[in-house]
C-alpha cells in the first residue's frame, strides 16, 4: 500500500470551513465586537495545498485557528470528513487534534529551548501512539527526521539555539507529523526565515503533500509564493472571502480588484518573499471593529459603485473553479454594476 492510500483518495475534503465566524466581543458596549473572520466557506483536500492570502488583520489566523478549534465559531461550522466537529474535551477532541495539526510562524516561540530535539519528537511520539518503546521508538524518531530532511545522528541531541531558523521549522514540523496528521495547517510557516531558505521548507510541505497525501493550508501575505505553492488561493479580505481559483489563473488574471491590487503590489511573482503583502497598495484595511457596509473592500475600491457601498456581493462563479465576490461580475446588478476598466476576466454569459 502506498503512503497516499493511508489518507484516502487524493482530492477528497478531509476538513471544511463551512459559514465560519468569528466576533470577537470588545468587553465594552455589548454589541461592540471585533468581526474578524465572516461566512467563510474552505475546503482542504487530501492531497493538496490551499493556500488563504491576505493582508495583515485579514483574519486569516483567526480561520486557522477555527479550523483547528482553538476557538469556537461564533457561527457556521468545522466539517471533518463531513461530521460536524462539536467536541471540545475529552478523547473525541484529542484525536481531533492529532488529525489536525498546526505550524506557526515562529519556530522558535513554539520549541520549547530547554528540550533537545530528541526529547521534543519522543515526547510528541509518545503522547500521539502511546505504544512506541524502545529500539521501535528511536526508529520513529530516526524516521521523522528524515521525513523532514534532517539528518538524524547531526540534528537529534541539538537544542532549539544550535538550529538555524528553517532547521527549528522542520523540527516543528516533524513534531506535527509525530501525530500522523491527515490536516496541517501551516500559519505563515516561512515568514520570518531567511528568504534564501523559504522555498526549501515550501518544497518540503509539498514533499509531504504529495509523498503522505495531507491535506495542507498554506497561510501567507504573500501572494507570489501562494502562486507558487499552492494548488488553490482564496483571497481573504476584512473577514471575507473576495476571491479563489486555482494559483495560476488566479495570479495571472486576478478578477477582484483587490487581488489585482496584490498582484500589482508583488514586483515578481517569481521571486518568493519579494512582496510585503499589500503594504503598498493604496488605502489601509478597514477597522473590523466597525467594518464598512456592502463589499468591505469599496472604500478603497477605485470602481465602487453605491451598490457596492450598501450591498454585500456574494461569492460567484466566473469560470472553471473560480469564484469572485465582486458586484462587477453579478449578473443581476443591473445598470449600477460598476465598470471594472482593465479586469481581464470575462463575466460568463
Ligand atoms: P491575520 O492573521 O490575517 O493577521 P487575525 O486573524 O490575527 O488576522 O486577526 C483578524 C482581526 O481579529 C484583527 O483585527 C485582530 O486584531 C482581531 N483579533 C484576532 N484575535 C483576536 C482576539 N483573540 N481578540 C480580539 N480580537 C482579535
Ligand atoms: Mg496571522
Amino acid at each position: 500500500m502506498t503512503e497516499t492510500a493511508v489518507r484516502g483518495q487524493a482530492g477528497e475534503v478531509v476538513l471544511a470551513a463551512a459559514g465560519v465566524t468569528k466576533h470577537f466581543p470588545t468587553g465594552g458596549r455589548r454589541s461592540a465586537a471585533v468581526h474578524a473572520v465572516d461566512g467563510v466557506d474552505l475546503a482542504l483536500r487530501a492531497g493538496q495545498v490551499v493556500a488563504l492570502v491576505g493582508e495583515s488583520g485579514s483574519g486569516k489566523s483567526t480561520v486557522a485557528r477555527l479550523l483547528a478549534r482553538l476557538y469556537l465559531p461564533t457561527d457556521g461550522e468545522v466539517l471533518l470528513r463531513g461530521q460536524r466537529v462539536t467536541a471540545r474535551r475529552g478523547g473525541a477532541f484529542r484525536a481531533y487534534c492529532r488529525r489536525v495539526q498546526m505550524i506557526f510562524q515562529d519556530p522558535f516561540a513554539s520549541l520549547n529551548p530547554v528540550h533537545t530535539v530528541r526529547y521534543t519528537l519522543t515526547r510528541s511520539l509518545r503522547i500521539h501512539q502511546s505504544g512506541l518503546r524502545g529500539a521501535e521508538l528511536e526508529a520513529a524518531l530516526r524516521a521523522l527526521l528524515q521525513r523532514v530532511q534532517l539528518q538524524p545522528e547531526r540534528y537529534v541531541d541539538k537544542f532549539p539555539h544550535e538550529l538555524s531558523g528553517g532547521q527549528r521549522q522542520r523540527v516543528a514540523i516533524a513534531r506535527a507529523l509525530a501525530a500522523d496528521p491527515e490536516v496541517l495547517l501551516a500559519d505563515e510557516p516561512i515568514s520570518m526565515l531567511d528568504v534564501s531558505i523559504r522555498i526549501g521548507i515550501l518544497n518540503l510541505l509539498q514533499d509531504l503533500r504529495d509523498r503522505l497525501g495531507i491535506a495542507i493550508l498554506y497561510i501567507t501575505h504573500d501572494i507570489a509564493s501562494a502562486r507558487y505553492f499552492a494548488d488553490e488561493i482564496n483571497v481573504l479580505y476584512a473577514g471575507h472571502v473576495v476571491e479563489s481559483g486555482d494559483g495560476e489563473s488566479v495570479t495571472q488574471q486576478p478578477a477582484h480588484p483587490y487581488t489585482q491590487l496584490l498582484v500589482r503590489s508583488a514586483p515578481d511573482p517569481e521571486q518568493l518573499g519579494s512582496t510585503t503583502g499589500a503594504t503598498g497598495a493604496r488605502g489601509e484595511p478597514p477597522s473590523m471593529l466597525n467594518p464598512p457596509a456592502g463589499c468591505r473592500f469599496h472604500p478603497r475600491c477605485p470602481f465602487a459603485t453605491d451598490l457596492c457601498r450598501t450591498r454585500k456581493p456574494e461569492l460567484v462563479a466566473i469560470g472553471a473553479g473560480r469564484t469572485v465576490a465582486c458586484w462587477g461580475y453579478a449578473r443581476d446588478a443591473g445598470g449600477d454594476r460598476p465598470d471594472l476598466g482593465d479586469a481581464r476576466v470575462a463575466v460568463p454569459a
